[in-house]
């Protein structure tokens, strides 16, 4: 137990309907001001995982059935999006999904929807200044349908809209999934850019290289379970990380 935790998992257990146990007894802890890294293969658990600390698990038929979850001194486990959000806990979801018929500006505006408290218009304005400085091709685009945007510009809108939210704790799922590898550097800048401003950050990805290289510490998991767990230099030194993550022989 690490007392300056953000985020601590414990025991988790994540089930949808009886028979689909997604994630067993995980216990994960992200500290203030680093960079936590999920990996591991389709289905291992770790949308899943994301979904339990977000509380978006009911809207997918699942349920948090074992464990807890805390962000500081609040418990999350079983509490809703509304309640995340109030908490600084942000997802941005697989498949950077954007309001495609509404402009550029108008999706980072729907992410402050949850936001509250006193001097939210400066608030806001300040945190659009925030992500415009991060993605200036989004302040050139404010005008323009989200739909028209390429996919690595949708993944930056994604980002963004949950930057308005001015969480504590972002949750990625999947950043860098179909991009180009170009996109794929400037998205990890991105990230390790936000982490270096004092957002919290857990990572999930299949690119264990990219995660590997922006994350502090690391956790592989493996049907539901934590396999693997460590530095993320001394993970990514491992022979099991290099031949089943890292593709390498
Ligand atoms: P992916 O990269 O494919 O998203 P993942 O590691 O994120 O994989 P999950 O999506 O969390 O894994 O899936 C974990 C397990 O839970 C899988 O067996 C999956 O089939 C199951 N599962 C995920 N979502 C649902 C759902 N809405 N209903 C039923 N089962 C689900």
């Amino acid at each position: 137990g690490d007392d300056s935790a953000l985020l601590r998992l414990r025991d988790l257990d994540v089930t949808y309907g009886r028979a689909v146990r997604a994630v067993r007894a995980v216990s994960i802890e992200v500290p203030h001001g680093a960079v936590v890294a999920v990996l591991g293969a389709n289905g291992a658990g770790k949308t899943s995982l994301l979904r339990a600390v977000s509380g978006t698990l009911p809207l997918h038929g699942g349920t948090v059935d074992g464990g807890r979850i805390t962000v500081e001194e609040t418990a999350l486990t079983g509490r809703d999006p509304a309640a995340a959000v109030r908490a600084g806990v942000v997802q941005v979801p697989e498949g950077r999904r954007v309001f495609a018929g509404l402009t550029v500006a108008e999706n980072l505006r729907a992410g402050t929807l949850g936001l509250r408290g006193s001097g939210r218009a400066a608030r806001i304005s300040t945190a659009l200044d925030r992500v415009f400085a991060l993605f200036p091709v989004l302040a050139d685009r404010r005008g323009q349908r989200a739909g028209l945007l390429s996919g690595g510009e949708q993944q930056m809108l994604a980002i963004g809209r949950a930057l308005m939210a001015e969480p504590r704790l972002l949750l990625l799922d999947e950043p860098s999934l179909g991009l180009a590898p170009r996109m794929v550097s400037l998205i990890a800048e991105v990230i390790t850019e936000i982490n270096r401003q004092g957002v919290g950050v857990l990572l999930v990805e299949q690119n264990a290289a990219t995660a590997l290289r922006l994350a502090r510490h690391a956790y592989v998991l493996d049907v539901g379970r934590v396999r693997l767990a460590g530095p993320a230099a001394r993970l990514a030194a491992t022979d099991e990380v290099r031949r089943l993550y890292l593709g390498e022989a």
